[in-house]
């Protein structure tokens, strides 16, 4: 594992598969030892992280032309695999890599998939790979370390990157909440309410200023707003000859927003302008905590739900016109089988169902299963929004709904909405986390 403090080793020089050592005279490249702060270990000490990270020691590297890969062994004990092919895509240097971009220059065109390598040379904190046309490729040994193609490394570089662990939960969970105004002024709680969308997948925003134009706000924190055929944002009032069933005063029930779109927004932001006197509390339901209820209980149904792809539509005007079309399964599941994104809106639910007829019934059956489980006094969080709060959420992953209201003539119940995407949300999150910890 990483290694704070590295020791002095011999150089090793690797004539493909015959490892020779220098002589100890000629050892030069011995680093006196370098003592790593453990305030590097402190969050909110940005200057101290970027002063000095942990060094990954490389105690000898192996060259196997038949397998066409280099082996770094680490001074843990520990040993990374890197294919010859892999490291001559990601030479460093200035004609393979633009490093003002971060971007490969090297075209695929020119990668040689069966390339040899001439001779390695290492040192504790670097390998220089000479390839057969005197090519030189040179490779530090903490960005080695992070690319290692170990099982276990690969998990935790992906878990870092996307903050794929999820807190499930159900009616017991606590709303977490922030300051609307803390989240655009201070770089922590904005980071703070972006992983808790990701990890919990709702964060109530409080004491918004309860008029138009605060979700616009939000946009520009994360980079801009999703547009979609609503508009940027769009207003949540009972409207006559609505458009949308979410512009009426009546029941919505459990819904994700848009899967009309094959892409639906992953992200819903909806401000609280003027609550409902009477009704119109939201409700909300984490739909992966519920679907890995469904798998338990109901594998069937899981089944059904996780293979069949239901057609959705929404057609009409407002940003401009627009005929919509889609297919999703209810619930999406990744490649290890983990629930990944809800798609379901049975307004939008289109009459067109594209399966053969016999698997009509069991879908219906599937999809009430699913529902009735979502509605259960432990699943469901029923709060009434106030004047100024602004609640989001990951729409890839929390069904909301609202109840009934009653409206009333010129003091209605107004919610001002917007979408943004994951993506951006994702990279904002990463540029804080830098900003304010650097490489962690
Ligand atoms: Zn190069």
């Amino acid at each position: 594992m990483w290694r704070s403090i590295p020791k002095c080793l011999i150089n090793n020089i690797i004539f493909r598969n015959r490892v020779q050592r220098l002589p100890a005279g000629q050892n030069s490249l011995c680093r006196p030892k370098q003592e790593v702060s453990l305030q590097i270990y402190r969050p909110h000490t940005p200057t101290a992280f970027k002063i000095s990270m942990p060094i990954s020691v490389i105690e000898k590297v192996e060259a196997f032309d038949k397998q066409r890969c280099i082996t770094v062994h680490w001074d843990d004990g520990n040993h990374s695999q890197y294919p010859y092919v892999w490291l001559r895509d990601n030479c460093q240097c200035p004609q393979c890599f633009l490093s003002s971009a971060k971007a490969r220059k090297l075209p695929i065109e020119d990668l040689d998939v069966n390339i040899s390598v001439e001779k390695v040379i290492s040192t504790d904190s670097k390998i220089s790979v000479v390839w057969p046309d005197q090519h030189i490729s040179e490779f530090d040994s903490n960005w080695l370390k992070t690319r290692s193609f170990a099982q276990t490394t690969r998990k935790e570089r992906q878990q870092k990157l996307f903050l794929t662990d999820r807190q499930n939960w159900g009616s017991e969970l606590q709303i977490p909440t922030a300051s609307f105004e803390e989240v655009l002024d201070n770089d922590e709680v904005a980071y703070q309410w972006l992983k808790t969308l990701r990890r919990i997948g709702v964060m109530l925003l409080k004491n918004a200023p309860a008029e138009k134009g605060q979700v616009a706000k939000l946009g520009e924190r994360i980079g801009y707003l999703r547009l979609t055929f609503y508009g940027l944002t769009w207003q949540v009032e009972d409207k006559a000859g609505a458009n949308n069933v979410a512009y009426t005063s009546g029941k919505l029930s459990l819904h994700t927003d848009y899967p009309a779109l094959h892409r639906p927004p992953g992200i819903q932001l909806l401000h609280c302008i003027k609550p409902a006197e009477i009704g119109g509390e939201t409700q909300i339901v984490d739909g992966f905590h519920v679907a890995n209820q469904l798998r338990q209980l109901n594998p069937d149904a899981f089944r059904i739900l996780t293979s069949i792809f239901v057609d959705f539509t929404d057609s009409g005007v407002d940003y401009c016109d627009f005929s919509l079309q889609s297919k999703h399964r209810i619930i999406d599941l990744d490649h290890n089988g983990k629930v990944v994104q809800i798609n379901f809106n049975n307004a939008t639910r289109d009459s067109i169902f594209d399966v053969p007829v016999e698997l009509v019934h069991p879908f219906f059956s599937a999809l009430k299963d699913y529902m009735n489980l979502m509605y259960k006094p432990e699943n469901l969080i029923t709060f009434k929004m106030e004047a100024g709060d602004v609640l989001t959420f990951d729409n890839w992953r929390i069904l909301h709904g609202r109840q009934n209201y009653i409206s009333t003539v010129g003091s209605s119940r107004h919610l001002e909405g917007a979408y943004a995407s994951w993506d951006e949300a994702m990279s904002r999150l990463r540029c804080l986390e830098q900003a304010l910890y650097g490489n962690k």
